[in-house]
């Protein structure tokens, strides 16, 4: 599957403490972020790694290694408010993305709210997995259908009547 992760700065740190719980799971697909998310997740990813492992345990090169690992395995778009949510709304649009995991502060306008909706209404329109809040984003990782090859999103038919429209 292709899953696109995208927090908003108030709920940055929510998204990669439920992006490094659920790793093993997500790292077996790929993963697309808006441009900070993006570079944050690869760095908690990568700290965390190092953590395990133990100071004194690696090389001076390894963090590095590591890091570029991760990073091969989260691609980063721009950033939101830069274009980003657009971008991953162009690539819902085109089919390449099925899931999307976005976690929106609520308490604040951002200053890109129209991107946001955009993104909302294409999510909602493309028939995708689309979580906004944690609970959510448990439940859609946890189902069945998650990691289920057989099972294939639906484009919603009023996508083709709308294209063969007569006007
Ligand atoms: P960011 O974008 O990951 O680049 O901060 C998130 C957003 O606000 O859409």
């Amino acid at each position: 599957m292709n899953i696109a992760l995208v927090a908003h700065d108030g709920r940055k740190q929510e998204l990669i403490e439920w992006v490094k719980y659920n790793w093993e799971t997500l790292s077996q697909h790929n993963l697309f972020a808006t441009g900070t998310t993006g570079k944050l997740i690869i760095q908690a990813l990568t700290e965390s790694h190092l953590d395990m492992i133990g100071l004194g345990n690696y090389t001076d090169e390894y963090p590095e290694r590591l890091r570029v690992a991760y990073s091969s395995k989260v691609t980063c778009l721009l950033s939101g408010p830069l274009g980003g949510d657009a971008q991953i709304g162009a690539m819902i649009a085109e089919g390449k993305i099925d899931c999307l995991i976005f976690f929106c502060d609520n308490l604040v306008i951002q200053g890109h709210q129209n991107d946001i909706q955009g993104l909302s209404r294409l999510a909602s329109l493309y028939n995708v997995a689309f979580a906004t809040n944690r609970t959510t984003a448990d439940m859609i990782m946890t189902s069945p259908l998650f990691n289920n090859n057989n099972y294939h999103r639906i484009i919603p038919s009023v996508i083709e009547s709308y294209r063969n429209r007569t006007l």
